[in-house]
Order: C-alpha cells, then sequence, then structure tokens
C-alpha cells in the first residue's frame, strides 16, 4: 500500500516536471522566434581585391541548386574567411527552386561572380558529348537564354562570363557569345581565359597534388599575369557527402598555399 502511493506520488511529480520543462521549453523557443536564421549579408571592406601582376582566379563549376550545396557554400565561407573572391560556374536549371542556395549567394554576392556554366550540363550525344558541343547557332543562343533567365533570379549583375560543360563548345555556340554580352569565355585550350590549372584529372580520374597545381600556375605565371584554377564541389566528394580529408589536402591547403605564395586574387571577369 506504502509503495502504491510512492509510486502515484512519484508519477504525479513526474508529471509536473514535465509541464514545468515544458512551459520552459516552448518560452525559450517563443523568444528566440522561428528556428531557421536569415542569412546577413558579408561584407568584403578588408579584402585585398583586384589585379595584380600575378592573380590566380579559383573558378568553381558545376555549382547547382541541390546538388553538393552544403560542399559549395562551405568552399565560399572559406574562401570569404581568408579574402579571396571566386567566380562560380553556375548551371543555372532550377536554380530558382534552391532557395538557401539563393540566398546564401546573395549575402555573399561581394566576393563572388556568378558565371554561366551551360544551361543543364546534360550530355549531347547520349552519354557523351558537352552540351553545347554540336549545337547550331540560332539553339545555342536559346539554351544561353534560358539559362540567362534563371541566373536572374540569383543576380541584378550582368553575367560575363561563359564556362561550355566540359570546357568544349560549337563554332555557332562562339558565335552568339558576343552577342548575349559574354566577354569572358573560359574554355579547355589556349585561349587568354582557359582554365590553366585543375584539382582533378579528368584523364587519370583524380585529385591533383596541391604542388602539381601550384607548379602549373608558376608555369603560366611566366608569360601571363594570371591563372586561372578549375575546381569542383564534388572534387571534395565522396558521392554526395563532404570528404573531410580530401576537403583538407585538396582545396584548403591550395588556398593557403597561394596565399603564401603571394598571389592576388581575383575573379574572371575582373581581368
Ligand atoms: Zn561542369
Amino acid at each position: 500500500m506504502k509503495m502504491a502511493i510512492g509510486l502515484v506520488l512519484a508519477g504525479s511529480f513526474g508529471i509536473v516536471l514535465v509541464q514545468v520543462f515544458s512551459v520552459l521549453f516552448f518560452d525559450r523557443l517563443y523568444e528566440r522566434g522561428p528556428l531557421v536564421e536569415t542569412i546577413q549579408p558579408v561584407s568584403c571592406a578588408d579584402f585585398i581585391q583586384g589585379r595584380s601582376t600575378k592573380s590566380v582566379v579559383l573558378r568553381v563549376d558545376d555549382v547547382q541548386a541541390w546538388a553538393w550545396r552544403d560542399i559549395t557554400i562551405r568552399m565560399v565561407d572559406d574562401a570569404y574567411e581568408r579574402g579571396i573572391p571566386l567566380t562560380l560556374g553556375v548551371i543555372p536549371k532550377g536554380l530558382g527552386e534552391d532557395t538557401q542556395l539563393i540566398e546564401y549567394l546573395q549575402a555573399h554576392a561581394c566576393h563572388l561572380e556568378i558565371a554561366q556554366h551551360g544551361y543543364d550540363h546534360s550530355n549531347s550525344r547520349g552519354d557523351t558529348g558537352g552540351e553545347f558541343e554540336f549545337l547550331t547557332e540560332a539553339a545555342a543562343k536559346e539554351r544561353i537564354e534560358m539559362g540567362l533567365q534563371e541566373i536572374s533570379v540569383v543576380t541584378d549583375e550582368p553575367v560575363t562570363t561563359w564556362i561550355p560543360p566540359l570546357n568544349v563548345q560549337s563554332t555557332g555556340t562562339a558565335a552568339v557569345l558576343t552577342e548575349l554580352g559574354f566577354t569572358h569565355i573560359s574554355t579547355e585550350g589556349e585561349g587568354v581565359f582557359d582554365y590553366d590549372a585543375s584539382t582533378f584529372s579528368y584523364d587519370t580520374n583524380e585529385l591533383i597534388a596541391t604542388a602539381t597545381v601550384l607548379d602549373d600556375c608558376r608555369v603560366t605565371f611566366e608569360t601571363s599575369n594570371h591563372c586561372i584554377i578549375m575546381l569542383h564541389p564534388q572534387d571534395f566528394a565522396d558521392d554526395m557527402a563532404l570528404d573531410s580529408e580530401k576537403y583538407q589536402k585538396y582545396y584548403l591547403n591550395l588556398l593557403d598555399e597561394l596565399i603564401v605564395a603571394g598571389y592576388g586574387f581575383t575573379t574572371l571577369n575582373q581581368l
């Protein structure tokens, strides 16, 4: 009997405790307001930007809605903390659906150039061929314009850098770029804005050592005042998730070594 009374008392005490904690918990939630914080714009007032005699451009391709978004955001954050601007090669299709990415890119606008990287990055011939590799002038124009329309949800700035998927494009594509306002075309080859180094080799399917990337830039600087490095968020992923080891070794280490080398940093549209 005594035990039964004890259990009832303990049970009642427990209910009271739960009620007290519930009130405290919901009060705190209420005080804190919405759980999702608004992203505040960052300032680039302390950045040392602009062209120098040896400027590095970090061209991050395949920035897109949803896929590897958290890695993209982390790459931009870590570049920002080091005072480094980035050129983002954005795949336009469906961009407007990823409001978190859009808000983030807008908040970081002061150190980002939004470049156009195709429309949907699809293969043009079965499972091969760059999206713009075989397009006629008219087809390329239509597709690029669709992309520009989608990118307009992120920025009001004119988009002046064009990066064709797989770095290849048809002569028809090349013919319409000036008319569409592009001044900086970055592809595969020996053109003035073509990429000079990369963090990943698509020939061997392997990440490229930071020392090799630095060597490629050092050689480039012998004849040029800029070195364009191509990167992709998925270079630092294991499937869809961040691979912390790769990220540290091939991205953060690269940023820090470029700083140690004394290079300036800029975006493609500033060259
Ligand atoms: Zn790409």
